[in-house]
């Protein structure tokens, strides 16, 4: 069997065409949904998020504006910028690019950004009401997951769901998102033991580690969907996800490519949540 390829690109231009038509009819009543970027410090690779999200962003109709502290920039100071977006009736999303630099609390900061801005889906209320199963944001990358599911047509009812990783960013709103579906949920994490029999049982594979490769392909139960949310650049520079890719290839029923998988549908999700919240806002 070769799985069917769960192209992230496809299902993520189709998501940024469904957001362009909502921001058109935003448009239509003088609404301009806005979304603020805040990037504390010098790290590259953030830098590079950050530049993506905004340029995204404005593809689609929504204004993106980029909000930039020295990595110096105190607490106190991040909180103020935090509190005067929160106040901005033109900021309809806000996102604190994550990691911060050192000595910066980012549990703090984002409890700080007001929940009904919280595009990134990070705050306690927002992560509260997934996982009460009534979600007004869900964190991006957990939410572009279930959308690569429902557009291969992955039945998650009834399904035996193994998740690798739980971490608040994506293994754990991933198994709420999939409990909510009716799926059974194993949430898996650096003290499981048995990792590679109860991958062998699942149905639904989402790979959340940050360890090239370790999902081996003899684990994954032919015809499973395999849903790798993993990056890591190898020595070589090359992008590869946590599952070994060639291998499970040739036993999945569906599987995501790194590139091209998941990365992008991280990035659209935060467009929906984005035109969502000025909906919301606004209706
Ligand atoms: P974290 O480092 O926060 O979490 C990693 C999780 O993996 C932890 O729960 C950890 O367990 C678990 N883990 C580590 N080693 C093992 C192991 N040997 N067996 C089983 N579980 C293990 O990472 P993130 O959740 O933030 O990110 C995970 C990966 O996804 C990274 O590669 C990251 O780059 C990528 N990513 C991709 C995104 C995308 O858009 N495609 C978006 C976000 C992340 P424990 O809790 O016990 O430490």
């Amino acid at each position: 069997m070769t799985a069917t390829i769960l192209d992230g690109k496809l299902v993520a231009a189709q998501v940024k065409d469904e957001v362009r038509v909502r921001t058109a009819a935003l448009a239509g009543r003088g609404i301009t949904a806005g979304l603020a970027v805040v990037l504390v410090g010098d790290d590259p690779a953030s830098a590079v998020y950050v530049k993506a999200k905004t340029k995204d962003a404005r593809e689609v109709g929504i204004a993106a504006t980029d909000h930039r502290l020295p990595a110096d920039t105190t607490q106190a100071a991040l909180l103020a910028l935090v509190a005067r977006l929160g106040a901005d009736p033109s900021v309809h999303g806000i996102l604190v690019q994550l990691p911060l630099p050192r000595g910066l609390d980012a549990d703090a900061v984002i409890a700080a950004i007001p929940p009904h801005k919280d595009v990134d889906g990070l705050h306690p209320d927002n992560l509260g009401r997934v996982a009460q199963g009534r979600p007004r944001f869900t964190a991006c990358t957990p939410a572009g997951c279930m959308r690569l599911l429902a557009h291969g047509g992955v039945e998650l009812v009834g399904a035996r769901a193994v998740v690798l990783g739980r971490s608040v960013l994506v293994g754990k709103p991933m198994a709420l998102l999939l409990a909510n579906a009716d799926a059974t949920v194993t949430l898996c994490h650096s003290r499981t033991r048995d990792l590679p029999d109860l991958v062998a049982a699942a149905d639904i594979v989402v790979a959340a580690v940050g360890r090239p490769g370790m999902v081996r392909g003899a684990w994954i139960k032919p015809g499973a969907a395999v849903i790798d949310v993993g990056i890591n650049r190898t020595a070589e520079g090359k992008l590869v996800g946590d599952v070994a890719y060639a291998e499970a290839v040739e036993r999945a029923g569906w599987i995501t490519p790194v590139p091209g998988g998941v990365g992008p549908m991280t990035r659209a999700c935060l467009l929906e949540n984005t035109v969502r919240a000025a909906e919301l806002a606004t209706h």
